[in-house]
């Protein structure tokens, strides 16, 4: 497919990774400036006995770049409405649930609930651009929650230059867009229809909010879709074009892994906590100045383990359905109620089910339990503040 960037290729770095052997991960460990050759052998089957090695590197470089911090931030579903048909996704357009979206006022009331936790980094996510979740929809709920937190990211659907100018102008710091796979082939394959079948599209959309203006970019794969090695290549090469274009801006990269959701959608290509573990060391080694993000997806005792190990950036406290916050049922510490069973009701509602359901209260305990501090407005050591 020859209208791909170049740097998708990265078929050379896969032969290397097949072929690596311990004295290439000897030379992997030691290299002042780890890139992609370097990324590639840590991935390869010779690197799995030098795991710890590899933590231990991760974690140094870690505090030497965010000191003991982890940043925090917690995810406001607007809206679920979509017309897209993403295979994995519970708020795919052929589901069966209720579609809404929040009024002003229930996104007052969603945002005072978050600020009342003490967060003041928040993230605002809709489906695919629908006629009830528009690009004005999206301006006005960033108004809202600009004038109250501190940092407004958006995970909604691509947006053209101008509008994403739009979005920056009404507040907004920054986007997260995962490409989801970088697989063009298999990309279609779960894509089945919609405005988010367009992988070319999707894969520019970051460049383009930058160019606009906003300062944070969010890049990932969703873990389970394709092969996760190849995927991990090609999205580290998407953050060093970005970096390389965009010197300013902030970039953060997350690696979420396919959670059960409404469509019984399973992965074709699981990834176990060993190998992700490995990815997280391997990245930070490779970027050690870039937001590395795990979120509610993962199991407590994973995340507690990789907290300033690799990963810098954390969400908390999360709900996955639209709105879920205000009035939402708590256990004592503030977290969900966890004698609540995985419920097909509660499944149809969300687009995924999270796996730690901890509130901020007791997730803060865990992380200062490991000497490490939690803190609600982290950007600064990867957010140079400027523009191209
Ligand atoms: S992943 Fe996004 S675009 Fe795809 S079906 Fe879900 S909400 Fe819609």
């Amino acid at each position: 497919m020859n209208f791909l960037p170049e740097w998708l290729d990265v078929a050379p770095w896969r032969e290397r990774l097949r072929a690596s052997g311990p004295e290439d991960v000897e030379a992997a460990l030691a290299a002042e400036r780890p890139g992609l050759r370097e990324l590639a052998v840590l991935l390869s089957p010779a690197a799995a006995p030098y795991t710890e090695r590899l933590a231990q590197q991760a974690q140094a470089l870690t505090r030497r770049h965010f000191g003991r911090t982890i940043a925090l931030y917690a995810p406001l579903y607007l809206s679920n409405h979509c017309a897209s048909g993403c295979a994995y996704c519970g708020f795919a357009s052929d589901r069966s649930q209720p579609r809404r979206k929040l009024s002003p006022d229930e996104v007052e009331a969603e945002l005072a609930a978050l600020k009342h936790m003490g967060l003041e980094e928040i993230l605002l996510l809709t489906g695919e651009r629908t006629p009830e979740a528009d690009v004005g929809y999206v301006c006005d709920c960033v108004r809202l929650a600009a004038a109250q937190f501190a940092l407004v990211n958006v995970e909604v659907f691509p947006m053209s230059v101008d509008e994403y100018r739009q979005l920056a102008e009404a507040g907004a710091t920054g986007l997260t867009l995962y490409q989801e796979t970088y697989d063009a082939e298999r990309y279609a394959e779960v894509h089945r229809w919609g405005p988010k079948k367009d992988f070319l599209n999707r894969l520019e959309t970051p460049a383009r909010a930058l160019e606009a203006g906003l300062r944070l970019a969010g890049l990932g794969v969703l873990l389970g879709l394709a092969d996760p090695v190849t995927d991990a290549l090609r999205l580290y090469r998407h953050a060093v074009e970005l970096e390389k274009r965009f010197w300013r801006t902030g970039i953060s990269l997350a690696f979420p892994r396919l959670r059960p959701e409404a469509g019984g959608y399973h992965a074709d290509f699981a990834v176990d906590d060993a190998f992700l573990a490995r990815l997280i060391c391997a990245l930070r080694l490779c970027l050690p100045e870039a937001h590395l993000t795990l979120s509610t997806r993962e199991a407590p005792r994973f995340r507690d383990g990789m907290a300033g190990v690799g990963i810098s950036r954390m969400s908390v406290a999360s709900r996955t359905t639209v709105g879920g916050y205000d009035q939402a049922p708590t256990d004592e510490a503030g977290g969900f109620d966890t004698t609540m069973e995985l419920s097909a009701s509660r499944l149809t509602a969300s687009q995924f089910e999270v796996n730690d359901r901890r509130g901020v209260e007791e997730f803060c305990a865990a992380l200062r339990a490991r000497s490490l501090e939690p803190v609600f407005k982290n950007w600064d050591a990867v957010y140079r503040g400027g523009g191209t």
